[in-house]
């Protein structure tokens, strides 16, 4: 294997806190149940991770998972520091920790004046997806079944995407339906991350996105997580299982956002924990190997920086504070 090349990961999307209780699994200890533990983050070279709070749709949701965030992320033996400074990547990485970043998978539990939202982005929220499911009062989601909704971004939406950008929180576009998309492009001032996402021309799933989408994401600087989830990869069988997809399913979205946009525009947002992987990639100890595969198949070195950690971090860097 070669490591002779910092292919340190930083991965943008992670349900680790919502699977951990459901699972009974301890993150101290080595496990095979699940995707993500401290010592399979070792394995796998992650440096850091977008840790989601899973659903946000109410106040009491974020409350009750916050607790929980914060439990999980202080726990010495868990050997996590939150992230909430763009300097803490590395002063994370010379501790010998792994960084931790709160995220939001959905904004519906922040109330119309934004508090919650401004509270949130002093406890450390970095990353903000603005809706998960369903209608929300700022966003319609893409629907994984049946008719899709017609709505874009409300007023409140609109208000959201601005008082996030402007406290220095990365606005998130995946799980958002086409309309609500093309309403955040319109108002975004700064780059967008689609966290766990893939190209639609691949797997026509209303998740994934549009090469129209992919180039004007890459137009504004953004990035795109390549999602893992086999229903997302899977070009011959949507929606449907097959745990035998190799790397390849993973490096045809790669190849086709790098044809459609650039190689700035791939970054990693696994969905792991969240979602049902193939077995090549079957929990967060396999990126080496996925590297490796790259690595023979006509990626460079440099471009597994960009897309493992260089890409990502370049849109925190020009939306934090
Ligand atoms: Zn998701």
């Amino acid at each position: 294997m070669n490591n002779n090349f910092n292919n340190s990961v930083i991965d943008g999307h992670v349900d680790t806190v919502y699977q951990l209780p459901k699972d009974k699994r301890d993150f101290s200890i080595r496990s095979e149940i699940g995707h993500y533990d401290r010592y399979r983050m070792e394995v796998g070279n992650v440096q850091a991770a977008l840790f989601a709070i899973y659903p946000a749709s109410t106040q009491n949701r974020i409350l009750k998972k916050l607790d929980l965030w914060f439990k999980f992320v202080s726990n010495p033996k868990n050997n996590l520091e939150q992230i909430k400074r763009f300097d803490d990547f590395d002063k994370v990485k010379s501790s010998g920790k792994r960084g931790a970043i709160l995220h939001f998978e959905g904004a519906g539990g922040i109330d119309n004046n934004l508090r919650l939202l401004r509270i949130s982005y002093h406890l450390g929220l970095r990353s903000l997806g603005l809706i998960w499911s369903g209608i929300n009062n700022f966003a319609s989601a893409a629907m994984f079944t049946g008719s899709q909704n017609k709505s874009g971004l409300t007023e409140k939406g609109r208000e959201l995407v601005a008082e996030a950008q402007s406290l220095g929180i990365t606005v998130d576009v995946s799980h958002l339906n086409d309309p609500s998309f093309w309403d955040v492009i319109e108002v975004t001032e700064k780059p967008l991350f689609a966290t766990h996402s893939n190209a639609r021309v691949i797997v026509d799933h209303p998740r994934n996105l549009t090469d129209d989408q992919i180039k004007v994401i890459h137009e504004n600087r953004g990035t795109i997580g390549i999602n893992f989830a086999m229903i997302f990869l899977n070009a011959i069988k949507p929606n449907m299982y097959d745990y035998n997809l190799g790397f390849d399913s993973i490096k045809n979205h790669i190849d086709h956002i790098v044809d459609v946009a650039s190689i700035n525009t791939v970054a990693i947002g696994s969905d792991f924990d969240g979602a049902d992987m193939p077995t090549c990639v079957k929990d967060c100890s396999t990126y080496p190997q996925l590297w490796e595969y790259l690595l023979k198949n006509g990626y460079s070195k440099q471009d597994i920086e960009k897309i493992s950690h260089a890409n990502l971090l370049r849109v925190f860097k020009e939306t934090w504070k």
